[in-house]
């Protein structure tokens, strides 16, 4: 299933787990997987604290330390370093469904990781499993 989402911020880890869990529902497996999948070179999903969003904000400026803005990348485009943050953290998750819903942990959500924004963005979900 294709989803659409807005992005609003350069950097901006947006929770998702609300969207994937409906899907799942909507779906009516009980058993089985989701994959979240991102279709974007300058944006990845992740799975991590939702509890907390100071989390999201350490997660974000570390990445940001690690892969700072370098005007001697080769890539002309200018956006190397959203590129490289986006491998850094992936473009899929699989989230095992049990009882129809999300096997996560208590504290786990799942997040679209925006590293080249703002800009209107896709992810797409797909469920496995038995009814
Ligand atoms: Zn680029």
């Amino acid at each position: 299933m294709e989803h659409i989402i807005k992005t609003y911020k350069e950097d901006e880890m947006i929770n998702i787990t609300s969207i994937v869990r409906d899907t799942v529902k909507e779906s009516n497996v009980s058993s089985g997987i989701v994959t979240v999948f991102v279709p974007h070179t300058t944006a990845g999903v992740t799975i991590n604290e939702s509890y907390d969003p100071d989390v999201v904000t350490d997660i974000l400026s570390t990445l940001k330390k690690l892969v700072p803005e370098n005007p001697h990348y080769l890539h002309l485009e200018g956006n190397s370093h959203a590129h490289m943050k986006a491998s850094i953290i992936g473009s899929s998750c699989t989230i095992i469904i049990e009882n129809g819903d999300l096997k996560l942990g208590t504290w786990q959500g799942v997040f679209f990781c925006e590293f080249d924004g703002p800009r209107r963005r896709t992810f797409y979900t797909k469920v496995i499993g038995e009814k």
